[in-house]
Protein backbone atom coordinates (compact mmCIF):
# COMPACT_ATOMS: atom_id res chain seq x y z
CA UNK A 1 0.00 0.00 0.00
CA UNK A 2 1.71 3.30 -0.52
CA UNK A 3 1.34 6.00 1.56
CA UNK A 4 2.96 8.65 -0.69
CA UNK A 5 1.23 12.06 -0.44
CA UNK A 6 2.12 13.82 -3.73
CA UNK A 7 1.75 18.24 -3.67
CA UNK A 8 -1.67 17.51 -4.77
CA UNK A 9 -3.02 15.33 -1.75
CA UNK A 10 -5.67 16.20 0.36
CA UNK A 11 -4.47 18.62 2.97
CA UNK A 12 -7.47 19.14 6.27
CA UNK A 13 -6.01 22.60 6.94
CA UNK A 14 -6.55 24.13 3.76
CA UNK A 15 -10.42 22.30 3.34
CA UNK A 16 -11.69 24.39 6.09
CA UNK A 17 -11.25 27.81 4.54
CA UNK A 18 -11.74 26.91 0.45
CA UNK A 19 -13.92 25.28 -1.71
CA UNK A 20 -14.16 21.21 -1.63
CA UNK A 21 -10.23 20.06 -2.88
CA UNK A 22 -11.37 17.84 -5.91
CA UNK A 23 -10.22 14.21 -5.56
CA UNK A 24 -6.43 13.60 -6.81
CA UNK A 25 -4.52 10.69 -5.95
CA UNK A 26 -0.81 10.48 -4.98
CA UNK A 27 -0.10 9.79 -8.56
CA UNK A 28 -1.93 12.99 -9.81
CA UNK A 29 -4.93 10.74 -10.71
CA UNK A 30 -8.04 12.79 -11.04
CA UNK A 31 -10.54 10.86 -9.36
CA UNK A 32 -13.66 11.54 -11.46
CA UNK A 33 -15.95 8.49 -12.01
CA UNK A 34 -17.63 6.50 -8.90
CA UNK A 35 -19.10 2.66 -9.19
CA UNK A 36 -20.88 1.46 -6.57
CA UNK A 37 -22.24 -2.27 -6.45
CA UNK A 38 -25.22 -1.30 -4.86
CA UNK A 39 -25.95 -4.80 -3.60
CA UNK A 40 -24.24 -8.27 -4.04
CA UNK A 41 -26.66 -10.36 -4.56
CA UNK A 42 -28.08 -11.53 -8.30
CA UNK A 43 -30.33 -13.39 -9.53
CA UNK A 44 -27.87 -15.13 -11.89
CA UNK A 45 -24.86 -17.52 -10.88
CA UNK A 46 -22.22 -16.61 -13.75
CA UNK A 47 -19.20 -19.53 -13.31
CA UNK A 48 -16.76 -16.88 -13.51
CA UNK A 49 -18.42 -14.65 -11.22
CA UNK A 50 -19.86 -16.61 -8.41
CA UNK A 51 -20.01 -19.97 -6.63
CA UNK A 52 -23.42 -21.55 -6.82
CA UNK A 53 -23.53 -21.65 -3.15
CA UNK A 54 -22.89 -18.35 -2.58
CA UNK A 55 -22.63 -16.07 1.16
CA UNK A 56 -23.90 -12.86 0.46
CA UNK A 57 -23.05 -9.91 3.04
CA UNK A 58 -25.46 -10.12 5.87
CA UNK A 59 -27.99 -7.35 5.43
CA UNK A 60 -27.75 -5.84 8.92
CA UNK A 61 -24.66 -4.28 6.95
CA UNK A 62 -25.84 -2.80 3.52
CA UNK A 63 -26.44 0.74 3.30
CA UNK A 64 -29.87 1.56 3.24
CA UNK A 65 -30.68 3.60 -0.35
CA UNK A 66 -30.95 6.80 1.31
CA UNK A 67 -27.02 6.51 2.88
CA UNK A 68 -25.77 5.49 -0.55
CA UNK A 69 -27.71 8.57 -1.99
CA UNK A 70 -25.76 10.92 0.79
CA UNK A 71 -22.32 8.68 -0.09
CA UNK A 72 -22.70 9.51 -4.00
CA UNK A 73 -24.05 13.10 -3.66
CA UNK A 74 -20.64 13.71 -0.98
CA UNK A 75 -18.74 12.21 -4.01
CA UNK A 76 -20.35 14.39 -6.64
CA UNK A 77 -19.83 17.54 -4.44
CA UNK A 78 -15.85 16.20 -4.22
CA UNK A 79 -16.06 16.76 -7.91
CA UNK A 80 -17.09 13.30 -9.49
CA UNK A 81 -19.12 13.39 -12.88
CA UNK A 82 -19.85 9.50 -13.71
CA UNK A 83 -21.34 7.63 -11.14
CA UNK A 84 -22.45 4.10 -12.37
CA UNK A 85 -24.12 1.90 -10.29
CA UNK A 86 -23.41 -1.73 -10.56
CA UNK A 87 -23.91 -5.10 -7.79
CA UNK A 88 -24.26 -8.27 -7.72
CA UNK A 89 -27.61 -7.30 -9.89
CA UNK A 90 -28.44 -3.59 -9.38
CA UNK A 91 -31.86 -3.99 -10.65
CA UNK A 92 -32.65 -6.77 -8.01
CA UNK A 93 -31.94 -4.34 -5.15
CA UNK A 94 -35.69 -3.46 -3.93
CA UNK A 95 -36.58 -0.12 -4.66
CA UNK A 96 -33.34 0.98 -6.73
CA UNK A 97 -35.78 3.24 -9.33
CA UNK A 98 -36.02 5.29 -6.15
CA UNK A 99 -31.97 5.33 -5.61
CA UNK A 100 -31.85 5.66 -9.84
CA UNK A 101 -34.40 9.15 -9.47
CA UNK A 102 -32.62 10.72 -6.49
CA UNK A 103 -29.19 10.32 -7.89
CA UNK A 104 -30.89 12.07 -11.54
CA UNK A 105 -30.98 15.64 -9.64
CA UNK A 106 -27.72 16.04 -10.05
CA UNK A 107 -28.01 15.28 -13.45
CA UNK A 108 -30.23 18.43 -13.45
CA UNK A 109 -28.03 20.56 -11.92
CA UNK A 110 -25.10 19.64 -14.35
CA UNK A 111 -23.11 18.51 -11.13
CA UNK A 112 -23.16 14.62 -12.77
CA UNK A 113 -22.03 14.11 -16.53
CA UNK A 114 -23.24 10.67 -16.65
CA UNK A 115 -25.65 8.10 -14.60
CA UNK A 116 -25.93 4.85 -15.80
CA UNK A 117 -26.07 1.19 -14.55
CA UNK A 118 -24.08 -2.61 -15.14
CA UNK A 119 -27.19 -4.50 -15.49
CA UNK A 120 -27.44 -8.68 -16.77
CA UNK A 121 -30.10 -7.72 -18.32
CA UNK A 122 -33.31 -10.07 -16.62
CA UNK A 123 -35.15 -7.09 -15.02
CA UNK A 124 -34.92 -4.57 -17.88
CA UNK A 125 -38.37 -5.04 -19.57
CA UNK A 126 -39.67 -3.78 -16.16
CA UNK A 127 -37.70 -1.03 -15.35
CA UNK A 128 -36.33 0.78 -19.13
CA UNK A 129 -38.50 2.91 -19.35
CA UNK A 130 -38.41 4.35 -15.96
CA UNK A 131 -34.64 4.07 -16.53
CA UNK A 132 -34.66 6.65 -19.25
CA UNK A 133 -36.89 8.83 -17.42
CA UNK A 134 -34.98 9.06 -14.64
CA UNK A 135 -32.25 10.21 -17.47
CA UNK A 136 -30.02 7.43 -18.02
CA UNK A 137 -28.62 7.58 -21.21
CA UNK A 138 -26.64 4.45 -21.61
CA UNK A 139 -26.45 1.04 -20.47
CA UNK A 140 -23.98 -1.71 -20.29
CA UNK A 141 -25.54 -5.30 -20.40
CA UNK A 142 -23.78 -8.34 -19.94
CA UNK A 143 -24.32 -10.92 -22.60
CA UNK A 144 -21.54 -13.97 -22.96
CA UNK A 145 -23.68 -16.21 -25.85
CA UNK A 146 -26.49 -16.15 -27.98
CA UNK A 147 -27.32 -19.53 -27.15
CA UNK A 148 -29.83 -20.32 -24.44
CA UNK A 149 -28.34 -23.60 -23.25
CA UNK A 150 -25.09 -22.12 -23.14
CA UNK A 151 -26.66 -19.05 -21.62
CA UNK A 152 -28.18 -21.31 -19.04
CA UNK A 153 -24.74 -22.72 -18.04
CA UNK A 154 -22.99 -20.03 -18.03
CA UNK A 155 -25.18 -18.67 -15.64
CA UNK A 156 -26.34 -21.50 -13.89
CA UNK A 157 -30.44 -20.91 -13.87
CA UNK A 158 -30.70 -17.93 -16.50
CA UNK A 159 -33.10 -17.49 -19.29
CA UNK A 160 -31.85 -15.94 -22.38
CA UNK A 161 -35.23 -15.04 -22.99
CA UNK A 162 -35.62 -12.49 -20.43
CA UNK A 163 -32.54 -11.17 -21.14
CA UNK A 164 -33.10 -11.02 -24.86
CA UNK A 165 -36.21 -9.29 -23.82
CA UNK A 166 -34.88 -6.55 -21.58
CA UNK A 167 -32.40 -5.73 -24.20
CA UNK A 168 -35.10 -4.98 -26.35
CA UNK A 169 -36.87 -3.08 -23.87
CA UNK A 170 -33.83 -1.10 -23.27
CA UNK A 171 -33.54 -0.21 -26.96
CA UNK A 172 -37.40 1.01 -27.70
CA UNK A 173 -36.74 3.24 -24.47
CA UNK A 174 -33.64 4.97 -26.02
CA UNK A 175 -31.01 3.71 -24.20
CA UNK A 176 -27.89 3.42 -25.80
CA UNK A 177 -26.41 -0.05 -25.21
CA UNK A 178 -23.32 -1.50 -24.97
CA UNK A 179 -22.63 -5.37 -24.47
CA UNK A 180 -20.35 -6.92 -22.47
CA UNK A 181 -19.48 -10.53 -23.30
CA UNK A 182 -16.80 -12.46 -21.26
CA UNK A 183 -14.34 -14.23 -23.49
CA UNK A 184 -14.43 -18.44 -21.67
CA UNK A 185 -11.88 -20.82 -23.57
CA UNK A 186 -14.23 -23.65 -25.18
CA UNK A 187 -17.28 -22.57 -24.19
CA UNK A 188 -18.12 -19.12 -26.49
CA UNK A 189 -14.65 -18.60 -28.38
CA UNK A 190 -16.92 -19.91 -31.30
CA UNK A 191 -19.32 -17.39 -31.33
CA UNK A 192 -17.32 -14.30 -31.27
CA UNK A 193 -17.82 -13.51 -34.92
CA UNK A 194 -21.79 -14.24 -34.49
CA UNK A 195 -21.67 -11.78 -31.31
CA UNK A 196 -20.49 -8.90 -33.36
CA UNK A 197 -22.57 -9.64 -36.09
CA UNK A 198 -25.50 -9.68 -33.99
CA UNK A 199 -24.33 -6.41 -31.88
CA UNK A 200 -23.87 -4.98 -35.57
CA UNK A 201 -27.58 -5.13 -36.86
CA UNK A 202 -28.65 -3.88 -33.40
CA UNK A 203 -26.36 -0.80 -33.46
CA UNK A 204 -24.91 -1.97 -30.01
CA UNK A 205 -21.10 -1.56 -29.33
CA UNK A 206 -19.26 -4.68 -27.71
CA UNK A 207 -16.28 -5.23 -25.33
CA UNK A 208 -14.85 -8.74 -24.64
CA UNK A 209 -13.48 -9.05 -21.10
CA UNK A 210 -11.09 -11.15 -20.12
CA UNK A 211 -11.59 -13.45 -16.74
CA UNK A 212 -10.54 -11.77 -13.74
CA UNK A 213 -9.10 -13.96 -11.13
CA UNK A 214 -11.77 -12.58 -8.04
CA UNK A 215 -12.70 -14.99 -5.67
CA UNK A 216 -13.16 -18.72 -4.95
CA UNK A 217 -15.52 -19.75 -7.65
CA UNK A 218 -15.01 -23.21 -7.46
CA UNK A 219 -14.32 -23.73 -10.89
CA UNK A 220 -10.31 -23.77 -12.44
CA UNK A 221 -9.96 -20.23 -13.55
CA UNK A 222 -6.92 -21.30 -15.68
CA UNK A 223 -9.39 -23.35 -17.83
CA UNK A 224 -11.45 -20.16 -18.76
CA UNK A 225 -8.99 -17.48 -19.33
CA UNK A 226 -8.82 -16.44 -23.15
CA UNK A 227 -6.14 -13.81 -23.64
CA UNK A 228 -7.66 -10.42 -25.45
CA UNK A 229 -4.47 -10.69 -27.60
CA UNK A 230 -6.06 -14.26 -29.09
CA UNK A 231 -8.76 -13.00 -29.58
CA UNK A 232 -8.06 -9.67 -30.85
CA UNK A 233 -5.21 -11.63 -33.83
CA UNK A 234 -7.67 -13.91 -34.84
CA UNK A 235 -10.44 -11.45 -35.30
CA UNK A 236 -7.79 -9.18 -37.45
CA UNK A 237 -8.20 -11.99 -40.57
CA UNK A 238 -11.92 -11.64 -41.06
CA UNK A 239 -12.54 -7.91 -39.72
CA UNK A 240 -11.01 -4.75 -40.27
CA UNK A 241 -10.18 -2.82 -37.04
CA UNK A 242 -8.92 0.34 -36.61
CA UNK A 243 -7.90 1.78 -33.52
CA UNK A 244 -9.94 4.49 -31.97
CA UNK A 245 -9.06 7.14 -29.67
CA UNK A 246 -11.89 6.57 -27.39
CA UNK A 247 -11.13 6.30 -24.26
CA UNK A 248 -13.29 6.03 -20.78
CA UNK A 249 -10.22 6.13 -18.39
CA UNK A 250 -10.29 2.61 -17.68
CA UNK A 251 -9.01 -0.97 -18.90
CA UNK A 252 -10.30 -0.78 -22.03
CA UNK A 253 -9.19 -0.61 -25.65
CA UNK A 254 -11.32 0.84 -28.48
CA UNK A 255 -11.37 -0.24 -31.62
CA UNK A 256 -14.02 1.14 -35.06
CA UNK A 257 -15.30 -2.03 -36.66
CA UNK A 258 -15.35 -1.20 -40.65
CA UNK A 259 -18.09 -3.92 -41.51
CA UNK A 260 -20.77 -2.76 -38.91
CA UNK A 261 -19.91 1.11 -37.71
CA UNK A 262 -20.01 -0.06 -34.21
CA UNK A 263 -17.07 0.25 -31.57
CA UNK A 264 -15.39 -2.71 -30.08
CA UNK A 265 -13.60 -2.91 -26.71
CA UNK A 266 -11.40 -5.21 -25.36
CA UNK A 267 -10.70 -5.13 -21.39
CA UNK A 268 -7.16 -6.83 -20.78
CA UNK A 269 -6.36 -6.51 -17.40
CA UNK A 270 -3.63 -9.25 -17.28
CA UNK A 271 -1.79 -8.49 -20.72
CA UNK A 272 -2.32 -4.91 -20.84
CA UNK A 273 -1.72 -2.40 -18.09
CA UNK A 274 -3.99 0.00 -17.79
CA UNK A 275 -3.63 1.84 -14.01
CA UNK A 276 -1.53 4.64 -15.61
CA UNK A 277 -5.01 6.58 -16.45
CA UNK A 278 -7.22 4.99 -13.71
CA UNK A 279 -9.87 7.66 -12.98
CA UNK A 280 -12.12 5.84 -11.01
CA UNK A 281 -13.00 4.45 -7.03
CA UNK A 282 -15.53 1.47 -6.32
CA UNK A 283 -17.80 1.49 -3.32
CA UNK A 284 -19.41 -1.16 -1.85
CA UNK A 285 -22.86 -1.64 -0.56
CA UNK A 286 -21.64 -1.97 2.84
CA UNK A 287 -19.46 1.06 2.42
CA UNK A 288 -15.94 0.01 1.74
CA UNK A 289 -14.34 1.87 -0.43
CA UNK A 290 -12.18 0.14 -2.70
CA UNK A 291 -9.41 2.11 -4.34
CA UNK A 292 -8.32 -0.24 -6.90
CA UNK A 293 -9.88 -3.07 -8.65
CA UNK A 294 -7.18 -5.69 -8.42
CA UNK A 295 -6.12 -4.77 -4.03
CA UNK A 296 -7.34 -5.68 -1.33
CA UNK A 297 -6.64 -1.91 0.29
CA UNK A 298 -10.21 -0.51 1.13
CA UNK A 299 -11.75 2.34 3.51
CA UNK A 300 -14.65 2.23 5.35
CA UNK A 301 -17.01 4.92 4.73
CA UNK A 302 -19.94 3.76 6.55
CA UNK A 303 -18.70 4.77 9.96
CA UNK A 304 -17.86 8.33 9.19
CA UNK A 305 -21.35 8.22 7.56
CA UNK A 306 -23.30 7.53 10.48
CA UNK A 307 -21.08 9.06 12.78
CA UNK A 308 -22.47 12.63 12.06
CA UNK A 309 -25.66 14.08 9.84
CA UNK A 310 -23.08 16.32 7.75
CA UNK A 311 -20.41 15.70 5.46
CA UNK A 312 -17.59 16.98 7.59
CA UNK A 313 -16.30 13.44 9.09
CA UNK A 314 -16.82 11.66 5.45
CA UNK A 315 -15.52 14.39 3.47
CA UNK A 316 -12.01 13.57 5.24
CA UNK A 317 -12.42 10.03 5.33
CA UNK A 318 -12.65 9.84 1.58
CA UNK A 319 -9.55 12.11 0.90
CA UNK A 320 -7.46 10.14 3.03
CA UNK A 321 -8.94 6.90 1.17
CA UNK A 322 -7.47 8.66 -2.52
CA UNK A 323 -4.23 9.66 -0.69
CA UNK A 324 -3.88 6.09 -0.53
CA UNK A 325 -4.81 5.04 -4.06
CA UNK A 326 -2.05 2.47 -5.09
CA UNK A 327 -0.04 2.69 -8.53
CA UNK A 328 -1.87 -0.12 -9.82
CA UNK A 329 -3.00 -3.74 -10.13
CA UNK A 330 -1.68 -6.99 -9.21
CA UNK A 331 -3.14 -9.75 -11.18
CA UNK A 332 -1.58 -12.39 -12.50
CA UNK A 333 -3.23 -15.84 -14.29
CA UNK A 334 -0.94 -19.24 -14.46
CA UNK A 335 0.16 -21.98 -13.54
CA UNK A 336 1.95 -20.65 -10.53
CA UNK A 337 -0.82 -17.94 -9.75
CA UNK A 338 -3.96 -20.20 -9.84
CA UNK A 339 -5.51 -18.78 -7.19
CA UNK A 340 -7.54 -15.68 -6.47
CA UNK A 341 -5.18 -12.92 -7.07
CA UNK A 342 -8.39 -10.96 -4.43
CA UNK A 343 -10.27 -13.04 -2.39
CA UNK A 344 -13.94 -10.98 -2.67
CA UNK A 345 -15.74 -11.57 -5.69
CA UNK A 346 -16.57 -9.60 -8.84
CA UNK A 347 -19.82 -8.75 -7.27
CA UNK A 348 -18.61 -7.30 -4.22
CA UNK A 349 -17.06 -3.83 -5.91
CA UNK A 350 -19.07 -4.92 -8.96
CA UNK A 351 -16.38 -4.87 -12.21
N1 LIG B 1 -24.82 -8.24 -12.60
C1 LIG B 1 -24.37 -7.23 -13.47
C2 LIG B 1 -23.83 -7.81 -14.74
O1 LIG B 1 -23.60 -9.02 -14.82
O2 LIG B 1 -23.62 -7.02 -15.66
C3 LIG B 1 -23.36 -6.27 -12.87
C4 LIG B 1 -22.29 -6.83 -12.01
S1 LIG B 1 -21.13 -7.90 -12.81
C5 LIG B 1 -20.06 -8.33 -11.47
C6 LIG B 1 -20.19 -6.74 -13.77
C7 LIG B 1 -19.36 -7.33 -14.89
O3 LIG B 1 -18.33 -8.10 -14.32
C8 LIG B 1 -20.12 -8.25 -15.83
O4 LIG B 1 -19.91 -7.82 -17.16
C9 LIG B 1 -19.49 -9.59 -15.59
O5 LIG B 1 -19.48 -10.37 -16.76
C10 LIG B 1 -18.11 -9.22 -15.15
N2 LIG B 1 -17.43 -10.22 -14.32
C11 LIG B 1 -17.86 -10.87 -13.22
N3 LIG B 1 -16.91 -11.68 -12.71
C12 LIG B 1 -15.83 -11.54 -13.52
C13 LIG B 1 -14.51 -12.10 -13.52
N4 LIG B 1 -14.10 -12.94 -12.58
N5 LIG B 1 -13.68 -11.72 -14.51
C14 LIG B 1 -14.07 -10.84 -15.48
N6 LIG B 1 -15.28 -10.27 -15.53
C15 LIG B 1 -16.15 -10.62 -14.55
FE1 LIG C 1 -24.68 -11.85 -11.34
FE2 LIG C 1 -23.43 -10.17 -12.95
FE3 LIG C 1 -22.04 -11.90 -11.40
FE4 LIG C 1 -23.45 -12.85 -13.41
S1 LIG C 1 -21.70 -11.46 -13.58
S2 LIG C 1 -23.43 -13.68 -11.32
S3 LIG C 1 -25.15 -11.51 -13.51
S4 LIG C 1 -23.28 -10.23 -10.70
Amino acid sequence: MSTVLSENAYNPDRAATSAPAPLIDPFARLISYLRVSVTDRCDLRCVYCMAEDMTFLPKAEVLSLEELDRLCSAFVDLGVRKLRLTGGEPLVRKNIMWLVRRLGRHLNTGALDELTLTSNGTQLARYADELADAGVRRINISLDTLDSNKFKAITRWGNLEQVLDGIAAARKAGLAIKINTVALRGVNDDEIDRLISWCGECGFDLTFIEVMPMGEIGDQRLDQYLPMSMIRSDLAKRWKLTESDHTTGGPARYFNLEETGQRLGFITPLTHNFCESCNRVRLTCTGNLFMCLGQDDAADLRAPLRASDDNALLTEAIHEAINRKPKGHDFVIDRRHNAPAVGRHMSVTGG
